[in-house]
């Protein structure tokens, strides 16, 4: 975990937040960020873009971009009207990802969260537990509470209802929250809008699932850009490239949501394998019953977590995401 933390925590120079502002210094934050030029949201609402000295960006070598959507910065005004970045403040958590670039270095997509909803639909495409359960062992992994949104409850035929009602329980059950709702029809959208109030919120999920119509519906003067889904192919096109993050109108202060890219992979990075349990908080009793401390829980005899699955108090699917999870971190990565 240590080596985790270390990770988030910015390399370049930090200030305390009490610190006064030298003349000329503005504190902001990281709205959009791609690459080069990143815009940071000054107090006064202004949007300047802004870019990192060289060095800096050199200085960081352990993900692809030193800034991240949600980092907090202070930034030099020049003459042009663009920011020169000069401090991170330190993070209280970070999301990364796999960079896209290369499979050395990971990528932080987004960084502050008060929550991160793990958003699904019903149908076009259908929820997709191994990926929730995927996301919930980073969430926990980074420090960032989680939940699920499924969209689209419109197209649920019964038979997908019930399955539904399945996977609610199986999260409620570990203290993972599920709303369902549909942009669509307007349905359950007013408990989704009060648990973004004052808070930081990231909507994350597969491309197609609505992530932007979700946003749009819960502030549509965003009138942010949609895509159809691919009559061929059933899957949502990539319309969101970058994470963005917007301030809602009619929203207590504070309240911010970030829109993500449809990512398919979300990097498991640092997790040793040997701890890939401890995400599963189910597993947390079962597992001190295991014979052998340095259990695996895959196919020792005496295992406690294996009797539980047999038991029925650990859900077969949540036990096959393990299995899955830790087989793809046993994978060596590419050089
Ligand atoms: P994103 O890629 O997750 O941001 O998804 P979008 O917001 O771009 O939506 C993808 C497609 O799903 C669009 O064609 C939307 O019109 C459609 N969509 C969004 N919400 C709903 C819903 O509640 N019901 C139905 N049937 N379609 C929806
Ligand atoms: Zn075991």
């Amino acid at each position: 975990m240590e080596e985790l933390h270390k990770q988030v925590s910015p390399s370049t120079k930090a200030i305390a937040d009490a610190e006064e502002l030298e003349e000329g210094l503005h504190k902001g934050l990281v709205v959009e960020s791609t690459g080069i030029w990143t815009q940071v949201k000054l107090d006064d609402g202004s949007v300047v873009s802004s870019r990192l000295p060289g060095r800096q960006r050199l200085e960081d070598s352990d993900y692809a971009h030193p800034i991240a959507v949600g980092d907090w910065v202070k930034i030099h005004l020049e003459n042009d009207g663009s920011g020169m970045i000069q401090y991170t403040y330190p993070r209280k958590n970070g999301l990364p990802r796999q960079s896209t670039h290369t499979r050395r270095q990971s990528q932080l997509l987004l960084a502050n969260l008060d929550f991160l909803w793990l958003v699904q639909s019903a149908r076009q495409p259908r929820v997709n537990t191994r990926f929730i359960d995927r996301c919930l062992v980073a969430c926990d992994a980074y420090d960032i509470p989680a939940g699920i949104i499924i969209n689209k409850i419109d197209l649920a035929r019964r038979t997908d209802k019930i399955h539904l009602q399945r996977v609610i329980d199986i999260y409620a059950e570990i203290g993972v929250p599920t709303h369902t709702c549909s942009v669509l029809n307007e349905e359950g959208l007013e408990p989704i809008k009060e648990q973004m109030g004052g808070k930081v919120s990231a909507f994350f999920g597969p491309s197609g699932v609505g992530k932007t119509s979700l946003l749009n519906a819960l502030d549509p003067s965003l009138e942010l850009n949609t895509a159809p889904i691919s009559s061929s192919t059933g899957k949502g096109t990539h319309t969101t490239t970058y994470a963005l993050m917007v301030e809602p109108v009619g929203y207590p202060k504070g309240t911010m949501i970030a829109d993500t890219p449809g990512i398919r992979e979300l990097g498991l990075v640092g997790i040793p394998l040997e701890e890939l349990s401890h995400y599963f908080p189910e597993m947390t009793d079962p597992r001190s019953k295991c014979k052998y401390s340095d259990c695996s829980h895959l196919h020792e005899p005496g295992c406690g977590v294996q009797e539980a699955v047999k038991r029925g108090s650990i859900v077969q699917e949540r036990y096959d995401s393990y299995q899955a999870i830790y087989d793809s971190l046993k994978v060596p990565e590419e050089y």
